[in-house]
């Protein structure tokens, strides 16, 4: 069979049945057929986390090409936190694309996007005058963000943190710490580019006002205040390894940052959008950063990605200077509008806060009775286990490994991360039930079980 039969799958969204249901092995014949097609179709460096082909998903489910159901323990890296296919958001994409699809927003405009901008204006933290961009992707809008804080500075030199990601385009591999598998091989990669070391609570042990006088003094003493454009910091740690900072860590660089004159951008593009408990993580830290860059929970899983911030920095570029014919594409804005609406409406904030603690109190009780887990850790329903030798705190990213791929067999996606490799990362659609949830991470905890050394 070489083409897919769509009319075989089930429906998307909240009304599929929210169970997990294995009718086959992981993967089942059908997921494995094309996958070899995928093999021998795509390229090599597209890898995948979950042997199956989706045909379906929502709610917290995602239904395989043989019919299994998996719970979703990673909405698609952050995306669908309304949930995969949500209603509002699937009605939205199809009157906007009976509307007109296209027109490059920098040739004719259209209220979609302007509209997106004043939400976007509305809800990132501070309360200053703001502007925004579009743009299509994360990466997208972290380049956008270096651009425009160079551009209002007339400066070169960008900070970017330890365990920091993000994305894989030249400049934003540059930014991003970790070299395999994103930069090996990939060099020359962009000039400029400083690195200082982060909080990470669990192995460096500093409070977060020594961690930033560390960090502070390394870009004083290796670069300069006075010759950096930017400062880009992910509020929580994504690929990194879900690292919450220390208190006072992300104050004190905004501090240091105002003093100098350095454009602050706070990376919520895996944060952002309700999924720590609050509409951005950075609300939660006292942190105000200048300009903002976001994407995945923007817009109900199409492709969307902004930088937003202060005016007089945003408005500083010369007119044509930013843009690209995609970007805020009017499918999406319209998604996003409606992805926007659901986020208030169903108070999903509040919503990752109790899945969030319900993560927490059910991981906590796993770490009790097995030191593997070095920490459980995260921000609302952004949560994840560190797995370590016990003994010595090594990184045990065999372990993570083998935790998720035996998960994956029993149902459950699950994703890992961590610059060792070694985090397992739950990122639930928001619209997943208190019970699936919970067996879902039962799923994880008796893989852990069962991987002993
Ligand atoms: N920044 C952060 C914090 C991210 O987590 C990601 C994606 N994982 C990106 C940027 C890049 O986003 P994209 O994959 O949409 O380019």
């Amino acid at each position: 069979m070489s083409t897919l039969e769509a009319s075989a799958a089930p429906v998307g969204g909240p009304a599929l049945a929210q169970e997990r249901r294995l009718v086959t092995a992981i993967p089942g014949p059908r997921s494995q057929e094309i996958l070899a097609r995928k093999a021998s179709a795509v390229a090599r460096g597209v890898a995948h986390t979950v042997p199956v082909a989706a045909v379906a998903a929502g709610g917290g489910v995602v239904v395989d090409a043989d019919g299994n159901s998996l719970i979703d323990l990673g909405s698609g890296i952050a995306v669908t936190s309304v949930g995969n296919a949500h209603p509002a958001v699937v009605k939205a994409v199809q009157d906007q694309a009976a509307q007109f699809t296209h027109t490059c927003f920098m040739v004719s405009p259209y209220e979609g996007y302007i509209a997106v901008a004043e939400r976007l204006n509305a809800l990132t933290p501070g309360d200053f005058e703001k502007r925004s961009a579009l743009f299509n992707t994360g990466a997208e809008a972290v380049e956008n963000a270096i651009k425009i804080a160079r551009h209002f500075t007339g400066r070169a030199a960008v900070a970017a943190f330890d365990h920091a990601y993000h994305g894989r385009t030249t400049l934003t591999m540059s930014l991003t710490a970790k070299a395999m598998p994103y930069k090996t091989g990939f060099g020359p990669f962009a000039p400029e580019i400083y690195r200082a070391p982060t909080s990470y609570p669990f192995r460096d042990g500093l409070t977060g006002p020594e961690a930033a006088k560390k960090a502070i003094s390394v870009l004083e003493k290796q670069v300069g205040g006075d010759q950096l454009a930017a400062v880009i910091i992910e509020p929580v740690q994504g690929e990194g390894g879900f690292i919450v900072p220390a208190d006072g860590f992300l104050p004190a660089i905004q501090e240091w940052c105002n003093a100098k004159g350095i454009v602050l951008i706070a990376d919520e593009v895996q944060s952002g959008f309700a999924r720590t408990g609050t509409m951005f993580a950075s609300e939660q830290f006292g942190f105000t950063p200048d300009l903002v860059t976001t994407a995945k929970g923007i817009a109900g899983g199409m492709p969307l990605a902004a930088v937003t911030g202060r005016a007089e920095i945003m408005d500083s570029s010369h007119a044509g200077g930013l843009g690209g014919t995609y970007g805020g594409n009017p499918v999406a804005c319209a998604a996003a509008l409606a992805t926007m609406d659901v986020y208030e409406t169903e108070d999903l904030a509040g919503r990752a806060a109790a899945l969030g603690a319900l993560m927490r109190e059910k991981l906590e009780t796993v770490q009790a009775s097995d030191p593997r887990i070095g920490e459980v850790r995260g921000l609302g329903a952004m949560m994840a286990i560190e797995l370590v030798d016990p003994a010595t705190k090594e990184p045990d990213a065999a372990l993570a490994g083998a935790v998720a791929k035996a998960a994956i067999a029993e149902g459950v996606v699950v994703l890992t991360c961590g610059t060792y490799g070694n985090v397992l990362r739950f990122l639930p659609p928001l619209s997943i039930g208190d019970d699936l949830l919970a067996e879902g991470l039962d799923v994880v905890a008796s893989a852990l079980a069962g991987v002993k050394a």
